[in-house]
């Protein structure tokens, strides 16, 4: 039985699945290579995946060539991801979506460097300059009668900010 690409009006083969919903549900429908390309670009794969899918995602980025099919057979959304993705001529992680998303994507010592330092996620590196220094005079012995009690805490700053020094300062 040969199945025609579900787009309007397309007589081609339908040989590449398109979820349906971001979800896992089993649903998709079967598109030609020409309509699940216009499909990928105009579905946004990241939104609702958890933290460890987009983790191993973005980690094939670089092994995807070697990679095995790790996943169960089963044919959620994140499957027909992977398997679209492995399908070199649809290029996911060529395109513009993915590398934004990933330049996005920050890891969990990025985000707790920020926390430490009260900054926002997306702070740029004179802002958090300019915040390490407040910090330092906030906390530093001499602005608190000498007391040590900010040690530990004047300690943790300047780890987060040499960390998101040696991270952001490479943007
Ligand atoms: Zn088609």
């Amino acid at each position: 039985m040969k199945i025609i690409c579900d787009w309007e009006n397309c007589k081609e083969l339908g040989k590449y699945k398109a979820p349906l919903e971001k979800d896992n549900s089993k649903k998709y429908r079967l598109l030609c290579l020409e309509h699940i390309r216009l499909f990928n670009k105009k579905w946004n794969y990241f939104e609702n995946m958890s933290q460890d899918e987009i983790e191993y995602f973005i980690k094939s980025d670089i092994t995807w060539h070697k990679s095995t099919k790790s996943f169960s057979s089963s044919d959620n959304f994140f499957n027909i991801l992977w398997s679209n993705a492995l399908e070199d001529k649809l290029n996911i992680f060529n395109s513009s979506d993915f590398k934004n998303f990933k330049k996005s994507k920050i890891s969990q010592a990025e985000k707790d460097a920020f926390d430490i330092m009260e900054l926002n996620y997306d702070a740029k590196m004179d802002e958090i300059q300019k915040k390490f220094k407040l910090l330092v005079k906030k906390y530093h012995p001499d602005k608190n009668n000498g007391s040590k009690k900010y040690e530990d805490k004047l300690k943790k700053i300047t780890l987060a900010y040499s960390e998101l020094r040696t991270r952001i300062g490479k943007r």
